[in-house]
């Protein structure tokens, strides 16, 4: 069966009215996500779905006529994961924001994927309940998305990543059936673990239509210490010390030299003269503070730099804001190939000095700030896309740091997923045996290959 010459057409009949969009500025504006410099196809049309039954419609027509879809959350993307492909239908699940239930007694709730992280817990934490995956866009980025990203965040040092949080999914397959996944309980081993595999799963293998999450008691008021350091090894020596030393902080971030001269361009932050690096850690247990950020900064002085606990929570969000804003700041000085690599702990140090090296052979800025007490760093390179030879540096740059990752024992990508932007890496990463057990995972879910073509795997 050949492909329809306009799926929107055929779609408008089966979907309510204004679910289908084809104005070429609205597909212009949905058809990337944040990764600037990925390709992105020209999509056929726009879905925005609103129930499963509407999801489920779409992925039937497209399976049918061999359709490719690209399902999007927010689009707060850094890996191309939710770019266009041409002729695809591009299926938004921004407009599903229903919190469907909030069950106080078993600590859990249901809810919708377009739902934005921070809008939810908001709402969970209004019942005294915490969730805790908090991606540094938790103000912008939908549950949908962060499942299908597995998205790390602030305080998975301490709480772990999405994954650890989701009990149950309802997922659309390829074909249109609407599988559930998981269980509410606190336990259940009856068959395969398919809730782990769809999360992270980047659209491949089917839409998540509904979330069931696990939650906790609401954590501690969180106390914030903040050290400032003269060169960035020395921070990175602090880090592997905290972790090393059985401490558990609720957060531990890094501010390099780079993202810290950004962030201070647009505002005054009141960083000491001289610091060049920043370490941000909180606690957020009453009974663990004194010991955990004592311990901080105690390391912190141990290793040259200079600590103090912030006198107050609104010193503490003064400093990790400026922590949430080092990626838009430095997406608003050019073209960025934003980097995601996480290697042990106790080798950070080797991997931002790696960094700084291949920084100065490339010749090309590469801010490296992240999610330093898990060993998980965003080098991010900045560069003019108008020049073609800073471009090509750029890139070159970009592939070594996942090598220089991979070498140092860890991974292209800890949190952000390979989407479009790394898929030519994943064989490197799994090994041959690896990626043929991808294929067929992805062959068995989506055999006419319609779901998000392009993206984790190259080809199968
Ligand atoms: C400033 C900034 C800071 C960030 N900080 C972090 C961070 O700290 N930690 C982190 O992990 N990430 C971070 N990110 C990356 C991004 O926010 C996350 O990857 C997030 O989970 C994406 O959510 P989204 O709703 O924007 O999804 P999108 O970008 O729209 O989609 C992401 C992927 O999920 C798929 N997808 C989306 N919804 C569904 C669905 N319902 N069913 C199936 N597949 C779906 C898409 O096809 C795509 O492959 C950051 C991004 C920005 C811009």
């Amino acid at each position: 069966m050949g492909v329809p010459p306009d799926p929107a057409s055929g779609l408008t009949a089966l979907l309510p009215e204004g679910a289908v969009l084809t104005d070429p500025d609205v597909l212009a504006a949905h058809s990337r996500d944040h990764a600037s410099t990925c390709p992105a196809g020209v999509p056929a049309c726009l879905v925005r779905a609103r129930t499963t039954e509407q999801v489920s419609a779409v992925l039937r027509y497209a399976h049918e006529h061999r359709i490719p879809v690209v399902p999007q959350g927010a689009r707060t993307g850094l890996s191309g994961g939710a770019n266009a492909v041409d002729g695809a239908i591009l299926l938004s699940l921004e407009r599903m924001t229903a919190i469907l239930g909030i069950d106080e007694e078993n600590q859990i709730a249901t809810v919708e994927p377009g739902v934005v992280n921070a809008d939810f817990s908001r709402a969970v934490a209004g019942k005294g309940l915490f969730y805790p995956p908090d991606p540094a866009s938790w103000e912008m980025s939908t549950l949908g998305g962060n499942v299908a990203t597995n998205a790390g965040g602030l305080c998975c040092v301490k709480y772990g990543v999405t994954a650890d949080w989701i009990r149950g999914l309802e997922v659309v397959l390829a074909d249109g059936r609407v599988l559930r996944t998981g269980r509410p309980t606190a336990k259940g081993v009856a068959g395969y673990d398919l809730t782990r595999l769809f999360v992270g799963s980047e659209g491949t293998l089917g839409v998540v239509t509904k979330i069931v999450t696990a939650l906790r008691p609401a954590a501690g008021a969180p106390q914030t210490a903040i050290a400032f350091f003269g060169d960035i090894g020395s921070a990175c020596a602090t880090v592997t010390d905290v972790m090393t030393g059985r401490l558990r902080p609720s957060m531990l971030e890094l501010i390099d030299p780079i993202g810290l001269a950004e962030v201070s361009r647009e505002r005054d932050y009141g960083f000491p003269p001289g610091t060049d690096t920043v370490l941000i850690a909180q606690s957020d247990s009453s009974a663990e503070n004194t010991a955990v950020l004592g311990g901080f900064t105690a390391a912190a002085e141990r290793n040259g730099g200079q600590a103090l606990v912030a006198d107050g929570p609104e010193e503490g969000k003064l400093f990790l804001a400026a922590r949430r804003s080092v990626g838009l700041v430095l997406e608003k000085r050019g073209a960025m190939l934003s980097d995601d690599v996480c290697v042990p702990r106790t080798r950070l140090r080797e991997l931002v000095a790696g960094v700084g090296e291949l920084s100065r052979k490339f010749d090309v800025r590469i801010a490296c700030t992240g999610h330093a007490g898990d060993g998980n760093m965003h080098p991010a390179i900045v560069f003019d896309a108008a020049d073609p030879d800073e471009t090509r540096r750029a890139n070159e740059a970009f592939e070594a740091v996942m090598a220089l990752g991979l070498d140092l024992g860890g991974t292209i990508t800890g949190e952000h997923g390979v989407g479009a932007l790394k898929a030519n890496w994943l064989e490197r990463e799994l090994g041959p045996v690896g990626l043929d057990v991808h294929r067929s995972v992805k062959t068995t879910f989506d055999p006419r290959s319609i779901l998000n073509p392009g993206k984790v795997l190259t080809r199968f």
